[in-house]
């Protein structure tokens, strides 16, 4: 599957790339001149991803990641370095959206949105660590405004985001001292597979509700039209700001993906880019 090249290249390797913004992200970069390593937990589900490189005249090497299985993420990195010897920069991507609330889902449904949006990142990053030591890296992930915003019926996917950014925003010091850069992309509404891989079923949902049926059809109403073509950013779109974390010369600690995300989680931050916390705490490690 992977493919060589005459020149040694930047490689970035990217989760999550079958739709949305990992696929995006994945085109974009190889255009970008980066040797592309776009991994999927399922390369049956490749096709979309080899359409879109095809279109846009790019090569990627394609290979199986799953985040949530330790031996295929380490796998897919010894993989990378096996074959071109160096790793520059991996991008967090997969994750996966939930609809629930305390009362209506489960401590083990928790559980499983946090083995994907939170312990999946830690495995690729954990694994991919010690090779952008090597390179001065960059460990970009994306995360989410609900990884700064709490939002309604979203208490397990924005916990389990909320978790990423604390982590990473801990670790941003701790790797910058030994030269990688950390950062983390914060997406509003996102035209891609996202609310379809929910599997939502609005009225079984709602009727299954009880006490909270209003409230659900209320948000759900609303998060709808916040999907629609015109309100929601296209993946294109989104993995622009992916590709800011990964060329800018000193990329952001938090980067938003639109105006909209800048506003949404201006009712929340002090600190829009991280730069004050990061300032302070850089102080901490030298
Ligand atoms: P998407 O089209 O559903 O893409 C999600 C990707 O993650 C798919 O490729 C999916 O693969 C993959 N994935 C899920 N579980 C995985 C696992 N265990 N191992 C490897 N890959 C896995 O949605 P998207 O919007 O592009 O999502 C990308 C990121 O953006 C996610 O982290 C999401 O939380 C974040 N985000 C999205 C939005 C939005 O509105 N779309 C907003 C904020 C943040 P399969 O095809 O195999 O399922």
């Amino acid at each position: 599957m992977s493919t060589t090249s005459p020149h040694p290249a930047r490689t970035v390797l990217i989760t999550g790339t079958s739709s949305g913004i990992g696929l995006a992200a994945a085109v974009a970069a190889a255009r970008a001149g980066w040797r592309t390593v776009a991994t999927l937990r399922n390369p049956d589900r490749a096709d979309a991803l080899r359409a879109a490189a095809a279109e846009a005249g790019v090569e990627l090497d394609i290979r199986r990641l799953d985040v949530v299985d330790e031996e295929s993420v380490a796998a897919a990195v010894d993989g990378v370095i096996a074959d071109y010897g160096r790793l520059d920069a991996v991008v967090n991507n997969a994750g996966a959206g939930h609809l629930g609330t305390l009362e209506l889902e489960t401590v083990a449904d928790v559980r499983e949105v946090m083995e994907v949006n939170f312990f999946g990142v830690l495995n690729v990053s954990k694994a991919a660590l010690p090779h952008l030591r090597a390179t001065g890296g960059r460990l970009i992930t994306v995360t989410s405004v609900g990884g700064v915003v709490g939002q309604p019926f979203n208490e397990a996917y924005c916990a389990a985001k909320f978790a990423v950014e604390g982590y990473m925003e801990s670790l941003a010091p701790v790797a910058r001292s030994l030269g990688v850069s950390v950062s983390v992309v914060e997406p509003g509404a996102v035209a891609t597979e996202f609310v379809n891989n929910i599997g939502l079923d609005t009225d079984a949902r709602v009727a299954a509700a009880g006490p909270y049926a209003d409230a659900l059809r209320a948000y759900i109403d609303r998060t709808v039209a916040q999907f629609t073509p015109d309100a929601a950013q296209t993946p294109a779109e989104a993995a622009a700001s992916v590709l800011e974390a990964l060329t800018a010369e000193e990329p952001a600690f938090r980067i938003q993906t639109s105006p909209w995300a800048r506003g949404f989680t201006a009712a929340k931050l002090a600190d829009q880019d991280g730069s004050a916390v990061l300032a302070m705490t850089d102080t901490w490690v030298r």
